[in-house]
Formats: structure tokens, C-alpha cells, sequence
């Protein structure tokens, strides 16, 4: 039977263009990039490649603004408490949208048990962010505002360009998660006037492993992992050739593809939303059009979004039920609470992320599963 990957927020196959690009950096390698002799050049020069592509992709100033990191984690470590700790004279303030992924929501919080003082601003039921909330709660001691480009659970796009006139009328630092948005949807750092942007690797078919963090020139960054010194004292270790090089490579493809790729997929997504909401008591999550293109998130009245993923996988269906980060909890996603969902709505969800593997001809054995498996679920249902 086919399998139909569905699930393309949480892992992506890395492209196979990227593995033969960068395949020769981890069989062969190039020498420690730090090294003087020929063969650490080598490793330097494949390093300031990648930065310049991954630069490329976000239109940033400079490709110096480009620091290499492990993954969206660790940038989003590094742009909050790098920052907030650097830039203490200016204030201990943190803000950050209520539906940010826990990676920026769990720096914040261990700034806050050490002094600093932190809220999150609030969503509409569509997730857009509550732009009179921002700036009404931000003061000139705010350091650190932080907002996602694209929410992963629900797909909705923010009004970037708008928080970043609001945050910079207070004269804070915006700092953007654009995991989920990023070869997507163009994002243009300077149009958009971002301090700070994170990005991983693998969102953008890279290899695992490897993030990097867009830092505006100018803003001061404490370094959260010191070393050995490397991108520019801020991430010290060893540079990860293989992953960088990779994640360069697919910058570069993205950049080229974006627009031809978020045409298919949004046709794809627009088709599986129009099918799957015919369903009785099925509501879409998230923005009806300030969506990411590749983005249909649904949820189901008297189902659990567990029992939905078990059932479609036996479809050889992959799909998630929220935020495959937390998946280890049972929790309700606090992205589906923030926007207004009951704890027994938030519970019956589902999320379609679509990726280079998926075509139009999918559609009807997607929507023949979802519509079997809601139906078999609420048949066992008590309630
Ligand atoms: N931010 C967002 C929006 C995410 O969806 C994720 C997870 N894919 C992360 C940050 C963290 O990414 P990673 O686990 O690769 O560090």
C-alpha cells in the first residue's frame, strides 16, 4: 500500500540534490574549519558558502549575520537569553506571543526564575497576535519581544512586519521563529525589520542537526555556549560541515523553488480543507487564509487526536495530532488552548503538514481515511 507522509512540521526527508552535495563533507571531510593548513581552509571556505545562501534566503544585510547553530532549539536559546542577557542595562523584560513552540516559551521562563520578568501576549481565536495587547503591555525595559513568523500547530502567518513597528517603537529587539515559515512562504529580514530570526535546517529538506540564527548587524549577543570561540565567539565547537554545507544547499534550492512549490501545495491544501471539513462537527484550525500553503489543521468534536493518528497510520497515513515536540505528554497543546479551544475540543485534533512527496492524486485516499477513521472513532466513542 502507498505510504502517505503527512507530516511534514515535525521531519522532513532530507532532499536527495541536498545529500549529494554535502554527502562528500561527511565520507571525505575537509579538515577541522579552524585549522590554517589547505585542508581547514577548505572546510572555512564551505562554511561561508553555506552563509551566504542561507543568507540569501531571508534577504539578510550582510552574510556575516548568519551564526550556524544545531538546530531551531538552540538558536531560539541563543536569540532569547543571548540578548536578554547581554542587553541587561537596557531592561529585564520578555515578551512573547501565547503560541510560540516551547523552545522559546522555556528560555523565557528560566530568565524569569532568575529575574527577569515575562508575559506572553495573546491570539485571537484565528491565532493572529492581539497587536493592541502588544502595545499596550510593551515598555522601553522590554529586551526581548518574541513572535513566530508561522505558527507549526495551526499554520497561521503573523503580521510580522507590523509587530516590528510596534516593538521598535518601544525600542526593544524582535525576535522571530521562522522554523515553520521559513522555504514556505519569502521572508525578507530587512523589509521586515527583524532583529533576530531562527531557522532549522531540516524544515527546509537540510539535514538534521544544524539551525542557524539571523542576527540583525548591530545587535549584542552574549555567547550561551563558550568555547573554542568559533562563529564569532557566539557558538563555540567544532563546526558540523556536513550539516551546514547541507543546510546552505537547501536554502539555495528553497530560494529557487518557493514560489512554483507553495503554488502546488496550496492547491493540494485548499482541496484537502474543502473535503475534510464536509465531515459532521469538523472545524479547521487556525486562519482561514493567512495560512501557510502547506498547512491544513483540523479539529473533530467527541474524538481523540491520538486515536485519529493510530487509526490513519493504519491507512499508511502519517499525520500529527499537534505539536509533535510535546506528543510525549497528553496534555492538551497550549497552542489550541491559546486560541480559545475547551480542553475536550483542543483534545480531537489534527494536523496535515504537506511536503515534496505529496500530490493532488492523494487527495481522495486521505479524505476516505480521515472521514472512516472519524466515523469508526466516534461509533467507540462514549461520548
Ligand atoms: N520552533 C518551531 C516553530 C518548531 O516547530 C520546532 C520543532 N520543529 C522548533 C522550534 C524546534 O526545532 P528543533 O527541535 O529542531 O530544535
Amino acid at each position: 500500500m502507498e505510504n502517505i507522509y503527512l507530516d511534514h512540521a515535525a521531519w522532513l526527508p532530507v532532499d536527495t540534490r541536498v545529500l549529494k552535495f554535502a554527502e562528500g563533507f561527511l565520507k571525505n571531510g575537509v579538515g577541522n574549519a579552524s585549522a590554517l593548513y589547505s585542508f581547514g581552509l577548505a572546510g572555512k571556505k564551505v562554511i561561508e558558502e553555506a552563509r551566504e545562501k542561507v543568507a540569501k534566503l531571508i534577504n539578510a544585510e550582510s552574510e556575516n549575520c548568519i551564526v550556524f547553530t544545531s538546530g531551531a532549539t538552540e538558536s531560539n536559546n541563543l536569540a532569547i537569553k543571548g540578548t536578554a542577557l547581554r542587553n541587561i542595562k537596557k531592561g529585564k523584560k520578555l515578551k512573547a506571543s501565547s503560541i510560540e513552540h516551547i523552545s522559546v516559551l522555556n528560555p523565557m521562563k528560566e530568565l524569569q526564575k532568575n529575574g527577569y520578568e515575562f508575559n506572553t501576549i495573546s491570539v485571537d481565536s484565528t491565532g493572529i497576535l492581539n497587536l493592541d495587547e502588544l502595545e499596550r503591555s510593551l515598555t522601553k525595559e522590554t529586551v526581548v519581544t518574541s513572535v513566530m513568523y508561522a505558527n507549526n500547530e495551526i499554520g497561521t502567518i503573523e503580521p510580522i512586519r507590523e509587530i516590528s513597528e510596534i516593538v521598535h517603537k518601544k525600542g526593544g529587539y524582535l525576535h522571530v521563529d521562522a522554523t515553520a515559515a521559513a522555504g514556505r512562504i519569502p521572508i525578507d529580514v530587512q523589509n521586515d525589520r527583524i532583529d533576530l530570526l531562527t531557522l532549522s535546517s531540516n524544515d527546509i529538506y537540510g539535514p538534521q542537526g544544524t539551525g542557524a540564527l539571523y542576527i540583525k548587524k548591530g545587535v549584542k549577543l552574549q555567547s550561551v555556549l563558550p568555547g573554542g570561540g568559533q562563529e564569532r565567539g557566539l557558538r563555540s565547537g567544532t563546526e558540523n560541515l556536513f550539516g551546514i554545507a547541507g543546510m546552505g544547499e537547501a536554502a539555495r534550492i528553497a530560494k529557487n523553488e518557493i514560489a512554483q512549490e507553495s503554488e502546488r501545495l496550496g492547491k493540494i491544501r485548499d482541496k484537502l480543507i474543502i473535503e475534510i471539513l464536509r465531515i459532521d462537527e469538523s472545524f479547521l484550525t487556525g486562519h482561514p487564509t493567512q495560512r501557510l500553503p502547506h498547512h491544513a489543521s483540523f479539529r473533530f468534536s467527541r474524538i481523540e487526536g491520538e486515536s485519529i493518528l493510530l487509526n490513519m497510520d493504519m491507512y499508511n497515513i502519517q499525520v500529527s495530532t499537534g505539536s509533535a515536540c510535546s506528543s510525549k505528554t497528553l496534555e492538551p497543546s497550549h497552542v489550541l488552548l491559546a486560541i480559545g479551544l475547551k480542553h475536550e475540543e483542543a483534545h480531537g485534533s489534527m494536523v496535515l503538514t504537506l511536503g515534496h512527496s505529496n500530490s493532488i492524486e492523494q487527495i481522495p485516499k486521505i479524505t476516505k481515511a480521515v472521514k472512516e477513521t472519524v466515523e469508526r472513532l466516534r461509533g467507540l466513542s462514549p461520548l
